[in-house]
């Protein structure tokens, strides 16, 4: 593949073929409740960590927060585009989603309810 993907300015921007294609300042929506709870989440990305192939599939690295819920993390294979004949294909940001695979090995553990002290009943 002669596509030549690359991050630039501390990452703000992914460069492909040396021209600045994707910016990290612009809000994410991910619908699958991948980086935090929401659903869909809204993320603003502060800048992407790396960026590489996958298959057909431009994926980077990528650390933002949601404005939703505030969280603050970052962000594995965040899928920004893909390559069709050998042509970088841009994925939008507010339409990204329904691209994205299940995470594995990271599921979202589903809201234990703990009791509140004194709600057990029994001994005292
Ligand atoms: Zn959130």
């Amino acid at each position: 593949m002669a596509i030549s993907l690359r991050t630039l300015d501390d990452g703000a921007w992914i460069s492909v073929n040396d021209s600045r294609t994707v910016g990290a300042s612009d809000v994410w929506t991910l619908a699958r409740g991948r980086f935090c709870r929401c659903e869909p989440a809204y993320v603003l990305f502060e800048g992407f960590t790396d960026v590489g192939v996958d298959g057909t599939s431009v994926v980077a690295g990528a650390v933002g927060r949601c404005l939703e819920c505030g969280r603050h993390d970052s962000l594995e294979r965040l899928p920004v585009g893909r390559i069709v004949d050998g042509e970088f294909e841009r994925y939008e940001a507010s339409a990204v989603q329904a691209t994205l695979e299940p995470v594995s090995g990271r599921a979202v553990e589903p809201g234990r309810q703990i009791p509140p002290e004194g709600a057990r009943g029994g001994e005292n």
